[in-house]
């Protein structure tokens, strides 16, 4: 209605000056009629009877005739946020004006590189945790849960929901529970960042473990969701940011309060992507072919590092390369050292990060041959 409404004012002048040449060519179109369910709502609307009731719709009311939302669903407040960045900024500015208790935001080691300047700009201080082992390629689990144990009680700790980037080291889930048990006893804040959802091991469910599992030990937790990759909507920037509250209650004040602080930023998120995002999830067909191309995208990448492997062993390699395999997600860490990126940059134009990170993504079964070979000539 109101895009048409502005259409008719912007041709207005024209019209006006042809005004001369025809009458409309749409006096003819009749007035359609209302639409069998929404129009019943439309005359309900319009009808002023204080006693008024609308049977049309099939939507659940409660016994007050008001729509009803779930109780456990008014324990999150979520907010849309501009992909994973910007809902990740949403939660930083929301931790600097709010969480009272510190400024110390505690950062796997490494991470992703962006996490620093989010939350440097929102006012926060960067502090880490030991996370990767450069000397096995995997998860240093005892030096996390050392480190852990002495942050400072109502602290901030970021941990990767799955999928860690750039590592590709996840912790399994009984290492999971003991870091749980851990963040509870310090007291720590943490902040989900979940970017690779369905990554890690191609379905859903089992990639939100963690997440669900503090949310059950009854530990804080704030999330940052990202669409961009396990639903290829890159440009159209989806994401989420979400507080999850003791009560509704409190809920409705921290909603209002992250409007506040968006309202000056960008005072609305984008719809498109959104609306894309809603529609795969609640139409049960499109849901159910995204759960299966979320597992084609995560399938081919462990393919891939499969390949890989064996292809460094037909080149004749002898060094260990389990991590490769053992590792998830997008992104492997190679542990290949910056003089030998160098090499396959220069040698072989193959280009990745100084830090040795492969995005798998980017790794078929036309090329993967050629970048075991070009690995083995630099690493032999
Ligand atoms: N968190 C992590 C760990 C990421 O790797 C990324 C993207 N590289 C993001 C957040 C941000 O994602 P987006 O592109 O949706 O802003």
């Amino acid at each position: 209605m109101a895009l048409l409404h502005t259409r008719r004012l912007l041709a207005a002048p024209r019209l006006a000056s042809t005004a001369a040449r025809a009458s409309s060519w749409w006096s003819h179109v009749e007035m359609g009629p209302p639409d069998p369910i929404l129009g019943v709502t439309e005359a309900f609307k319009r009808d002023t009877n204080s006693k008024k009731m609308n049977l049309g719709v099939g939507a659940y009311r409660d016994d007050n005739g008001k729509p009803y939302v779930l109780n456990c669903v008014r324990k999150y407040v979520t907010v849309q946020g501009i992909s994973g960045t910007g809902s990740l900024r949403i939660g930083a500015n929301f931790l600097q004006r709010f969480f009272k208790s510190s400024r110390d935001v505690y950062l796997p080691k490494p991470s992703w590189g962006n996490h620093t300047p989010i939350f440097r700009d929102a006012g926060m201080q960067l502090q880490a945790y030991r996370y990767y082992d450069p000397k096995t390629c995997s998860l240093d689990f005892s030096g996390a849960m050392d480190d852990i144990s002495k942050i400072p009680e109502k602290s901030i700790i970021l941990l990767h929901a799955c999928a860690h980037n750039p590592t590709g080291v996840d912790p399994r889930q009984e290492q999971w529970k003991e870091l749980a048990a851990l963040v509870k006893k310090r007291n720590l804040l943490v902040y989900f960042d979940m970017a690779y959802q369905g990554f890690a091991s191609g379905d859903i469910n089992r990639d939100a473990w963690a997440v669900r599992h503090f949310i059950e030990q009854g530990i804080n937790v704030v999330l940052s969701q990202s669409y961009a990759k396990n639903m290829g909507l890159y440009g159209e920037r989806a994401g989420a940011f979400t507080v999850i509250c003791s009560d509704a209650e409190e809920a409705k004040r921290v909603e209002s309060q992250l409007k506040i602080l968006i309202r000056p930023m960008y005072s609305n998120p984008p719809l498109n992507g959104a609306r894309i995002a809603s529609t795969i999830l609640n139409t049960p067909e499109l849901r159910k072919e995204w759960l299966v191309e979320v597992k084609g995208m995560a399938d081919r990448i462990i393919g891939m590092r499969t390949q890989l492997v064996s292809n460094l062993k037909k080149e004749g390699s002898s060094h260990n390369w389990q991590h490769i395999t053992d590792q998830i997600g997008m992104f492997c860490f190679t542990g290949l050292k910056p003089e030998q990126v160098e090499r396959l940059t220069k040698e072989f134009s193959i280009y990745m990060t100084k830090d040795g990170r492969i995005s798998v993504a980017g790794v078929t079964s036309g090329n993967v041959g050629y970048l075991a070979h070009a690995i083995h000539q630099v690493t032999k």
